[in-house]
């Protein structure tokens, strides 16, 4: 584990390297990670440590995962406009649970965030999402909601956006994407692929949402042609330094 130390008198220190052992507070704690218990600070704080997990990047990757079920429904709200969904804030977690739950019980995975009277599509659990897709005016675009405010601005998403617009084969868009839109792209078999972006999963096809009474099938491409395997091929070989890249560092 990487530790750096601030304090407001001294600043930031040298880094250090070392196993968790002796940390206070063992950084598999969730508060740490996803803010599942939100506790409130009220002064300005003195200390600080900074840490990093030094892990295998790509680890989490799994080739074989199974598409993903998501549960919509409109009834819950994950993020509004003048809130802190665009944050990774613990606040934003623990209060989506009770959804979750829900979701569980519907027999799916996760839950498809929804937003607006439109039902516009904005996260998949505490992934940002993608649709590949034959879009209204017949083009092949690669869609995913634009960042404002509601959306969190992963670090997965910027890559795959930058990644596939440098691939410069089909549209790559930051668009508002409805329920209807989807719906009506499925009747008319429109829809290629569908997939959330996170670090935990990098990316992860979704097989079926549970909306309004309806199991929608969400299309999966054979995985040689998918572009969900093309694009975790080309961020992993970017990780390991198997391929040159602008966005990899010597330290
Ligand atoms: C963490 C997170 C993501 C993904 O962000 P990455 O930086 O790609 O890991 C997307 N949506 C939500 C709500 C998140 O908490």
């Amino acid at each position: 584990m990487l530790t750096i130390e601030w304090s407001a008198t001294e600043g930031w220190q040298a880094p250090l390297i070392k196993p968790f052992g002796n940390m206070s507070l063992h950084p598999a704690c969730s508060s740490l990670h996803y803010g599942v218990q939100p506790s409130l600070g009220v002064k300005k704080p003195g200390h600080a440590l900074l840490y990093v997990i030094l892990c295998q990047a790509g680890s989490y990757f799994n080739n074989e995962a199974e598409a993903l079920s998501l549960w919509a429904d409109p009834k819950y709200t994950r993020a509004w406009e003048g809130g802190t969904g665009d944050c990774k804030m613990g606040g934003n977690y623990g209060c989506s649970l009770l959804a979750q739950y829900e979701a569980v019980d519907y027999g799916c995975q996760q839950v498809l965030w929804l937003y607006g009277e439109d039902h516009q599509i904005t996260e998949a659990g505490t992934m940002n999402i993608f649709l590949h897709w034959i879009n209204e005016i017949g083009e092949e675009e690669l869609a995913t909601p634009p960042l404002d405010g509601i959306i969190l601005p992963g670090v997965t998403r910027q890559s795959i956006l930058e990644l596939t617009r440098k691939w410069d084969e089909f549209q790559v868009t930051e668009r508002y994407l409805t329920m209807s839109q989807l719906c009506s792209a499925l009747k008319q078999q429109r829809v290629r692929e569908m997939f959330g972006s996170g670090t935990a999963c990098m990316i992860c096809p979704i097989g079926h949402i549970v909306y309004q009474g309806e199991n929608l099938h969400i299309p999966c491409q054979d995985k040689n042609t998918q572009l969900t395997s093309r694009i975790a091929k080309e961020l992993t070989d970017i990780q390991y330094g198997r391929i040159h890249s602008d966005w990899t560092f010597l330290v």
